[in-house]
């Protein structure tokens, strides 16, 4: 099957009055039609910066997409769309679900409106009633309960896994062909966290539209994902099949990720494994393997050199010397938690 995405070579730079902050280096990956990717790393890795270079949805930040970067939605390239093409593929090609709802939503409109201005903005000839009528089955289908009542509340009159629900009825709202959801359940508590995620993956199923999932929690991610590629220092650290990544995983902050799952049967906050050091400094050239200061198996060539990444399949590859053939064979740590999830 064709990708219906193909990202090769991004690189997304921010200019600030101390220099170049380098988000995204070099990123490559597609997805092909329903399938989905989970985009998984800490707080600063790049994977938010990615998937808003896909809908060049940088605002008024000093964001540049640099020259060489291919973003191909359908074939077309986004990274050099003119404007007026890329609000055609806002909404109707890729929706977006962000991570806080109450700021991504307009205060000042009731919901059935933001629905069905999306609605109208992609098809100007659906009659005003029809559009409404739209939104309510949308509500509904996001499991908002009495959606014609809802339909007339403004944010603040909903809690916040309704106004989450409410994001993904927009996102959804012109059948795209890829939604986007960027950390959709950090900004809620965890039983609503659980309810938004198993919404996620029934309307996966329902509607077998491509999703890309960015979260920094890889114990969200096996039930929902076909892939995951993991983000370090703006680049890609490994990649492989959900099943690669957690059954065998072969990069050191891979093996970190999995450790900071919480365990079953965990008794305090204390024993949750969390990763020493800071994030890597993005204003840095990579002359180094950028996770050298914080591994536990970094040799000097990690210190004198980034590796490149080294394929282990078709599907799963990773950027660490441990894979080299002259490096030493190391044991990972028994603690991964990725057997669990099977
Ligand atoms: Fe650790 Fe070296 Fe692999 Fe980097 S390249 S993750 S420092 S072992």
């Amino acid at each position: 099957m064709d990708n219906i995405l193909e990202v090769k070579n991004l690189s997304v730079s921010f200019m600030s009055y101390i220099g170049e902050i380098r988000a995204v280096r070099d990123v490559s990956f597609s997805l092909k039609p329903g399938e989905t990717l989970a985009i998984v790393g800490e707080s600063g890795c790049g994977k938010t910066v990615t998937v808003k270079a896909l809908m060049r949805l940088f605002g008024n930040s000093a964001a540049v997409i640099k020259e060489g970067s291919q973003i191909l939605f359908r074939g077309q390239d986004i990274a050099k769309m003119k404007k007026t093409d890329l609000y055609n593929i806002r909404g109707s090609g890729i929706g977006m679900i962000f991570q806080d709802p109450m700021t991504s939503l307009n205060p000042t409109m009731n919901v059935g409106d933001q629905i069905v201005e999306g609605i109208r903005t992609h098809d100007q000839k659906i009659s005003r009633r029809d559009a409404i009528a739209r939104a309510v089955k949308l509500l509904e289908l996001v499991g908002i309960p009495s959606p014609e009542e809802r339909i007339k509340n403004y944010p603040h009159q909903l809690s916040g896994g309704m106004r989450q629900r409410v994001m993904i009825a927009i996102a959804i709202a012109c059948s795209p062909d890829i939604i986007i959801a960027d950390e959709p359940t950090t900004a809620l508590d965890v039983t609503i966290q659980a309810q938004v995620l198993e919404l996620l993956r029934e309307l996966k199923d329902k509607l077998n539209t491509a999703f890309i999932l960015v979260t920094h929690d890889l114990g969200i991610v096996f039930d929902f994902s076909d892939r995951i590629q993991v983000m370090y220092a703006g680049r890609i650290v490994e990649r492989g099949t959900k099943h690669e990544i957690y059954k065998n995983p072969v990069h050191p902050y891979t093996w970190a990720l999995l450790n900071s799952i919480p365990r079953r049967g965990l008794q305090s906050k204390d024993e949750l494994y969390s990763i020493k050091g800071t994030p890597p400094d993005l204003m840095l050239p990579l002359e180094s393997c950028p996770f050298a200061p914080r591994c536990d198996y970094a040799m000097p060539i990690c210190k004198a050199r980034a590796p490149q990444e080294i394929a282990l399949s078709d599907t799963h590859g990773a950027a660490c010397w441990l894979l080299h053939s002259m490096a030493p064979k190391v044991e990972r740590p028994g603690t991964l938690r990725g057997a669990d999830n099977e």
